[in-house]
């Protein structure tokens, strides 16, 4: 409830067109009313209404619970006067927006019982404008009832998405400073230790090359042996990360389906896989991310990966039978899309991506043998 162009019709579901029928209709029912006398208060109690909503939707705290009063009252007013009902839809309306809880549902229910009492009044007087119009007023009574339920309702859960978001925004940051300070880490007590080593063995071995040659061939090669060792591992630290395997990340992506109550079903063998750990660490990372936006926004029931392997490439086919992904130009703005195609491209592979009947996203790496690294000469 921020900006003055939300107030009447946002997050209604009804067109703004619907909305402008509503301003103008009490009019009518204001120049059928016989007395100048009475047109002219009707016309005040139309002007103070908006005005009463304007106020009601700037202000905070008590003030809002105060012009909404005023406005079920001015609504009451206009009812028993003029037969005019409809007000009590904005008033639904702006009182599904109301967020705090205690206050929702006492103007809920002053707004409910009011509204229901005027309109039985109206009957039990037989009010002629309402016995002509009889299935609007009954559709009014059904939208005091159902709208601010499911206005309320519709905001709350907006608003757990966006703290969903936000947790899990915060937790894969946490999780990539974690690894970032564990990286530097053990760069730090590995690396750094044995590069401090050889500078200080080097200086030495320079001041020793004249006066004794000997001694300075034995630190070069105390130089040589440290240098051979640091290699080794940075070796093993660079493996450590390259982590995730597919079979893990399978295993975790199934999880996440069945979180999201999406049926998950894996085609193809993952025993004969030909290809190396860079490249199994690429698909698994990829996979995760095609994974987690089937879940976050292809609204899909079922989630099917397939793992084939077709002349020296591997495929990976991870299909949803969701809404679809729409147009090139607007889901490749994103950083997952376009960092899965970074990441397969970095290693020879490729992205292709299908709208037709779900998202279809084939994703194609090179097969090859895994080759152990070879020792460089140091
Ligand atoms: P991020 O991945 O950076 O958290 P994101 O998921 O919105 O954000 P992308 O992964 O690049 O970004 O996706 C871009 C857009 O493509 C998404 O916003 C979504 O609209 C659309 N999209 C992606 N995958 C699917 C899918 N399986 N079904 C329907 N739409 C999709
Ligand atoms: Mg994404």
């Amino acid at each position: 409830m921020h900006k003055w162009h939300q107030i009447f019709h946002k997050n209604t579901g009804l067109s703004p067109y619907v909305w402008v029928v509503f301003y103008i209709l009490p009019f009518y029912f204001i120049f059928h009313a016989s007395s100048p006398y009475q047109v002219a208060s009707g016309i005040a109690m139309i002007i103070m209404f908006f005005v009463c909503y304007v106020l009601a939707f700037i202000s905070k705290g008590w003030q809002v619970y105060f012009w909404t009063s005023v406005q079920i009252m001015i609504s009451i007013a206009m009812t028993l006067l003029f037969g005019y009902v409809y007000f009590s839809l904005f008033l639904a309306f702006f009182i599904g927006n109301i967020q705090n809880r205690i206050g929702f549902f006492t103007l809920y229910t002053i707004h409910l019982l009011s509204t229901f009492a005027t309109i039985n009044y109206g009957f039990a007087t037989q009010n002629p404008v309402f016995i002509t119009q009889l299935p609007f007023v009954m559709l009014s009574m059904i939208g005091v009832i159902l709208l601010p339920v499911n206005t309320y309702n519709k905001n709350k859960s907006d608003k757990l998405q966006g703290q969903l978001e936000d947790a899990n925004k915060r937790i894969s940051e946490l999780v990539k400073l974690e690894e970032r300070q564990r990286i530097a880490r053990d760069l730090h007590d590995t690396l750094g230790q044995k590069l401090s080593l050889i500078g200080l063995k080097s200086d030495l071995a320079s001041k020793l090359i004249h006066k004794n040659p000997e001694q300075a061939a034995a630190e070069m090669s105390d130089v040589r042996q440290t240098a051979r060792h640091a290699l080794k591992e940075v070796r093993e630290l660079v493996t450590q990360m390259r982590g995730t395997r597919l079979e893990d990340e399978i295993y975790r992506v199934q999880q996440i389906c069945k979180a999201a109550d999406i049926d998950f079903s894996l085609e193809g063998s993952l025993e004969k896989l030909n290809i190396s750990l860079i490249t199994e660490n690429v698909v698994s990372m990829c996979l995760k991310e095609a994974v987690t936006n089937v879940v976050k926004h292809s609204g899909a029931s079922t989630c099917s990966v397939v793992i084939e392997p077709e002349r020296g490439e591997l495929l990976i086919r991870v299909k949803d039978n969701g809404i679809g992904i729409g147009e090139p130009e607007s889901y490749m703005k994103g950083n997952g899309l376009r960092g899965i195609q970074e990441r397969l491209e970095f290693v020879n592979g490729s992205l292709e991506i299908v709208s037709e009947q779900g998202t279809t996203l084939l994703m194609k790496v090179p097969a090859m043998l895994k080759q152990p690294l070879k020792e460089a000469d140091v």
